[in-house]
């Protein structure tokens, strides 16, 4: 049976952080799904057709990758796609508690669903998408944060005027 893995979150934007995380996260699954969270609480920047698409574009050289997104619960939609992994990167102590929260209410639901985490790389503790869309606005420097196409949609959405 292949093993099927699920990398949630938001990605508004991808930085280089989730990239990690989903790049060695393929090394261990046979199939990752990384899948949009379509949280009806939030304001994205970017759609979620904008950022299916960006994920794709930097994650095309991952041949076991898939691009996806979901509303509602995440372990209805683990099982709809017979995923039985969910990852999650651990940055700092300060995502612990939340992780904890999430994990203990996902094995409440569904106990077959296994959550993993995978430690950041150290080069991308402080990253976020929302400290790199906050360097954006005030036209900062993201290259080292974000791949190419990542920044230039970042451009664009805050143009110098
Ligand atoms: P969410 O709103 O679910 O936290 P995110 O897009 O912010 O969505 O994050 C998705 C996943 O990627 C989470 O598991 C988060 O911990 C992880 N992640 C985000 N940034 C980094 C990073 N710099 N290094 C490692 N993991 C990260």
């Amino acid at each position: 049976m292949a093993s099927i893995a699920i990398c949630p979150g938001s990605f508004d934007p991808i930085t280089y952080g989730h990239l990690d995380i989903i790049s060695r996260a393929s090394r261990v699954f046979d199939v990752v799904y990384v899948s949009i969270l379509n949280n009806k609480n939030k304001q994205p920047l970017f759609s979620v057709d904008e950022r299916v698409e960006l994920i794709e574009e930097v994650t095309k050289h991952i041949p076991n990758v898939k691009v996806d997104s979901f509303d509602g619960l995440l372990i209805h939609y683990a099982k709809s796609i017979g995923a039985n992994s969910i990852i999650r990167g651990l940055r700092a102590v300060s995502d612990f508690e939340y992780e904890m929260q999430l994990t203990s209410m996902n094995k409440f639901l569904n106990e077959d669903i296994e959550t993993f985490y995978i430690m950041t790389n150290n080069q991308y503790s402080f990253l976020s998408s929302s400290i790199v869309k906050e360097v954006a606005q005030y036209h900062g420097k993201i290259a080292e944060l974000v791949p190419p196409q990542v920044e230039k949609a970042l451009r664009l959405k805050f143009p110098i005027e």
